[in-house]
Parts: C-alpha cells; sequence; structure tokens
C-alpha cells in the first residue's frame, strides 16, 4: 500500500497519436513512404504547417509554423493539403477502439484522447497493460502508431505521452511522480506557451525544481490563477476528472430483473418504470434528444441494441413511450419470439445544441484554455 491509501489511486491513459495528419497521408499514400511530408496549405499562401511527418522535421519544420518558412528549411518537402473527413473517420476507428476497453473517453483532438481505465471492460488491474493493448489494436486497425502516456492523473499521463514519442509509452507512478517533475523543463506543462515560458525564465524559472521551490502566491502574484494552476502541477496534483464524450452527450437507466421475464405485462410494467426513471433524469437535465435507444439482454447475455431517430423534431415524453414499448413489441414478438429477458435499457441522445454550449460553458474555467493552447 502506498501513502495514497485512503483513496483509489486512478489510472489514465493519455492516447495521442504520432504525427497524426501525415502519418494518414502516408499510409493514404506509400509513395510518400520515407518523405518529408508537411500538411498545410500552399508554401506559396500564408498557411501554416498543420503536422509534419517525423522525416520533415528532421529539418527542423514543426507544427504552426508558417508553409514558407518549411519551405526554406526543405525545398524538397513534399506539400499535401489536408483531409479532415478522412482524418476523422480514422478518429472514429481509433474510439472504436478506446471503446472495447472503457466508456470513459474524454477527447482532446481528433488524434487525442484521454481514457480512465480504473475500471475497464476486460477487468484488466494493469493500466500499462491495457495501454499496450490499446496501442497495439490501433496499429492492427489503423497500421498507425501512437503514443501513450500512464499514470494516476490527466496532466501526469498527458506529459508521460510527450516522452517516449514515436510509438513510446511511458509510465508516471506515486512513486516517481515527484522525481519526474523536478526535472522536466517548464515548457513541458499543457498551457505553458512561448509567453509564459519567457515570464518564468526571466525569473530563474526553467525547470521543474526551480518551479516547485516557489511559494504558492509568489506564482500567483506573477501568472494569476494560473500560479496556482503551476503550483498543484509541479507537486503532481490534478483532481480533473476525465468527462468522457458519452456522459454529456446521452442519458440511459438500465435494469436488470430480479428474474428473467417474457414478454408479457410484468415486463410491460417494468419498461413503464424505466421510463419514468428516464424522464426524471431528462427533466433533470433540461436536455431533449433526437435519438432513442432500446437495449435488450436475453436470458442467454445475448444482447441487442435499436435506435430511432427523429429526423426533424425532438423526442417528447409522449413519443419516447410510444417508441419505447412499439421498439420493445417486436422484438419480442418478431425478432426474438419466446426469449426471456433479463434487462432493459432506454438511452436519449443526440440532443439539441444549445447544450452542447451549456456544457461547454461549465468548462469555462482555467482548464478549458490550457487544453487549448496558451494562456
Ligand atoms: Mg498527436
Amino acid at each position: 500500500m502506498s501513502n495514497h491509501s485512503n483513496e483509489t489511486v486512478r489510472k489514465i491513459i493519455h492516447l495521442d497519436m504520432d504525427a497524426f495528419y501525415a502519418s494518414v497521408e502516408i499510409k493514404d499514400n506509400p509513395a510518400l513512404i520515407g518523405q518529408p511530408v508537411v500538411v498545410g496549405g500552399s508554401p506559396q499562401s500564408r498557411a501554416v504547417v498543420s503536422a509534419a511527418s517525423y522525416k520533415a522535421r528532421e529539418y527542423g519544420i514543426r507544427s504552426a509554423m508558417p508553409c514558407s518558412k518549411a519551405r526554406q528549411l526543405c525545398p524538397q518537402a513534399i506539400f499535401v493539403l489536408p483531409r479532415f473527413n478522412r482524418y476523422k473517420e480514422i478518429s472514429e476507428q481509433i474510439h472504436q477502439v478506446f471503446r472495447q476497453y472503457t466508456d470513459m473517453i474524454e477527447p482532446l483532438s481528433l488524434d487525442e484522447a484521454w481514457l480512465d481505465v480504473t475500471q475497464n471492460h476486460i477487468n484488466c488491474p494493469s493500466a500499462t497493460w491495457v495501454a499496450q493493448k490499446i496501442k497495439a489494436d490501433i496499429k492492427k486497425q489503423t497500421g498507425l502508431t501512437s503514443s501513450a502516456g500512464v499514470s494516476y492523473n490527466k496532466f501526469l499521463a498527458k506529459i508521460a505521452s510527450d516522452e517516449k514519442k514515436p510509438d513510446g509509452l511511458f509510465v508516471i507512478t506515486p512513486e516517481n511522480a515527484q522525481e519526474f517533475l523536478m526535472n522536466i523543463n517548464v515548457s513541458k506543462i499543457p498551457g505553458v506557451g512561448k509567453v509564459t515560458q519567457k515570464k518564468l525564465f526571466l525569473l530563474g524559472i526553467e525547470k521543474g525544481e526551480q518551479l516547485y521551490e516557489k511559494r504558492e502566491d509568489y506564482l500567483k502574484k506573477h501568472f494569476g490563477k494560473f500560479g496556482g494552476y503551476l503550483y498543484q502541477m509541479i507537486r503532481g496534483i490534478d483532481e480533473r476528472a476525465v468527462i468522457s464524450d458519452r456522459e454529456t452527450k446521452s442519458i440511459g437507466i438500465e435494469n436488470t430483473f430480479k428474474e428473467d421475464y417474457q414478454y408479457g405485462e410484468t415486463l410491460k410494467q417494468e419498461l413503464k418504470s424505466l421510463l419514468n426513471g428516464l424522464f426524471k433524469r431528462l427533466k433533470k437535465s433540461q436536455k431533449l434528444g433526437k435519438t432513442m435507444g432500446l437495449k435488450v439482454k436475453f436470458q442467454d447475455f445475448h444482447q441487442i441494441t435499436r435506435s430511432i431517430t427523429l429526423a426533424n423534431s425532438l423526442l417528447t415524453e409522449e413519443v419516447i413511450s410510444k417508441l419505447a414499448f412499439q421498439k420493445l413489441f417486436e422484438i419480442a414478438e418478431y425478432e426474438y419470439p419466446g426469449k426471456k429477458i433479463r434487462l432493459l435499457g432506454i438511452s436519449i441522445s443526440n440532443f439539441e445544441k444549445e447544450d452542447e454550449n451549456a456544457a461547454k460553458n461549465q468548462q469555462l474555467d482555467i482548464f478549458y484554455f490550457l487544453e487549448r493552447g496558451e494562456i
């Protein structure tokens, strides 16, 4: 037992695809293998580099650099226009892999996500092993490499994934975290961009050790709220939860019955009470969705899900009830006649847009900006 014995130590993976856009372009066009590939606009334009292959990086080409500069650094570089729809497709494949292991997935971008694997679908106690499996599955599914960081919070997992790129895996344990943090360059801390880095440098802070020595009020005086963040991070303290996209994107309820039921009055009664529970949750969330999903698990543990999406209107309680009873009837009478049912679940998703904004606003604290660039 470690000194964290009072609480369960979380197991967080940060997974980051290697040179994602460039790697997808190379995968789709083998003529680009081994070439300095730059995804971005034309070098004649004012566009900046979206991604650079590892070969291109050997010439000093980096993301966010003007494409004209990239051309100067490497005249033979091959410039490719980004194809975001293609990257989204591959990103979806990657998320399918994630979902085999956990539902607690918080995407940061198309090619990066945090996964909470404290509890996971394969009941594996080793997050490192899960990370290895995920990396291998992604490689198998997409042909692409990724890097994983494994630790007990989001901040450390994120720094860890950057440690052994490309195709890396790095673990920071509660036991070695502080030593690791003492030796990092402060520019490694997410949110510390060029401006903050310079400011820290002028205060004599370059290494983690030097940041660690500063008092909290000193850091707050110079960096405001961000100073408080720095103080916590350099101590390896980060309580932020992994907020799964699913959690905010669907509301659902399910129930495993005391005994298995054939279709009939009892089962209908169970569905009715399930619907009442669902309506309470929907009211509380003040959300209205367009998609209803009905999950049915049979006596033999075979499980199916059927969903219905309304094209142009939102699901009211009345419509949800009607659809749920109708679907259950179809499944029980026509699709799987006579099969006993042990679990029913209903979920609503595809919420109207304003709710997405509301969810975002809740996150509009400092961390929201942090993950998206410089402060
Ligand atoms: Mg990446």
